[in-house]
């Protein structure tokens, strides 16, 4: 058996023995991205802490625009050093954790985990899966691993290695095998950042064992990329200053932010080499520099429309149309 995924896999599959799990997590420590299992539905992690990993994950799914992703951490101690765990988010994580529960929370002001990871939100989605393998290769990172579904986007969430094989196989640096998924649906997703806990995502814990537990849920409507109610919308991030598109240069007042080379006149560059990667890695941090300095307006060079430029010019749009 193990010999027939050999062939199958180019040897990207790895089965659950210490030694592959230590590989697996010094990948991760080392910037790459590796695909896991969990026990809700295999996962695409990376550094969360790592900006250029995180850009590494939205560049393999291929996905048009950037979405918060779900961090996933080895305990509730580690959840709390980096965002504000408040006494609801307690009674939740003891009741469910580890499992397939995710909760969102405000990031803590000095919160190590990339901004990308948040898609420039205030908040950050949290999780303690409860697979054994997920657990072990969580602890070897030493890091938390941010980690959406490992599969291409538009496709479904996979739940076996081979699934993840098919789906990303040349976008991944491994893939840990630790079998099919005990639960195969998505983690529930409540979110803790407003006034009423409000369910964002039904997933493998219901919405009745939650309320059991702290009562009766808001129900955000709409799924996870159709908009949400407007107290969700307006939590999207843009920044408070005007955001001017495709510019070549900032008129007064303006701060620049360039891309490419031969832009050295700019207040601050995305990437000098123009590498989208490095751009997307830098994006959110960037325009919230920039938004607390004393300019009254962003001039945002063009941003070729290819790659995760696209997600780029997409969260762009956004920021100055709204
Ligand atoms: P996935 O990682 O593919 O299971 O999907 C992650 C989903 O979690 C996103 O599409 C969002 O719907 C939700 N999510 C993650 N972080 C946040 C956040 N900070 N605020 C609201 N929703 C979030
Ligand atoms: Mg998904």
């Amino acid at each position: 058996f193990d010999q027939i995924k050999m062939t199958q896999s180019d040897d990207i599959i790895l089965g659950a023995s210490p030694g592959n799990i230590a590989s697996a997590a010094a990948m991760i420590r080392d910037g790459k991205r590796v695909a896991f299992s969990t026990e809700t539905v295999y996962g695409l992690g990376a550094d969360a802490t790592n900006d250029e990993a995180i850009a590494g994950i939205f560049e393999a799914k291929g996905r048009p625009s950037f979405n918060p992703l779900i961090v996933h951490f080895i305990n509730t101690a580690q959840v709390a050093n980096v965002v504000d765990f408040s006494e609801t988010a307690t009674v939740l994580g003891e009741a469910f954790w580890p499992g397939a529960l995710t909760l969102v929370l405000k990031r803590k002001i000095d919160c190590p985990v990339s901004l990308l990871a948040s898609a420039g939100l205030e908040t950050l989605a949290v999780r303690v899966p409860s697979h054994p393998l997920a657990h072990e290769f969580l602890k070897q990172a030493r890091a938390p691993v941010a980690a959406p579904s490992a599969n291409r986007s538009g496709q479904i969430s996979p739940t076996t290695a081979e699934h993840v094989f098919e789906s990303l196989g040349d976008k991944v640096d491994a893939i840990l095998d630790g079998g099919p998924c005990a639960v195969g649906l998505e983690s529930t997703i409540i979110d803790l950042s407003c006034d009423t806990p409000t369910l964002l995502r039904p997933g493998g814990i219901a919405r009745e064992e939650i309320e059991a537990v702290i009562g009766p849920l808001e129900v955000s409507d709409g799924s996870d990329d159709a908009p949400r109610s407007p107290g969700m919308l307006s939590r999207h991030y843009a920044p408070s200053i005007p955001i001017r598109l495709n510019a070549d240069k900032a008129n007064d007042g303006e701060a620049f932010l360039a891309f490419g080379v031969g832009t050295d006149a700019a207040d601050v560059n995305l990437s000098q080499s123009g590498n989208l990667v490095e751009a997307a890695a830098n994006l959110f941090a960037m325009l919230r520099m920039l938004d607390q300095t004393k300019y009254n307006g962003i001039a945002v060079m063009k941003i070729p429309d290819s790659g995760l430029g696209i997600a780029i010019n997409d969260r762009l749009e956004r920021a100055a149309t709204s």
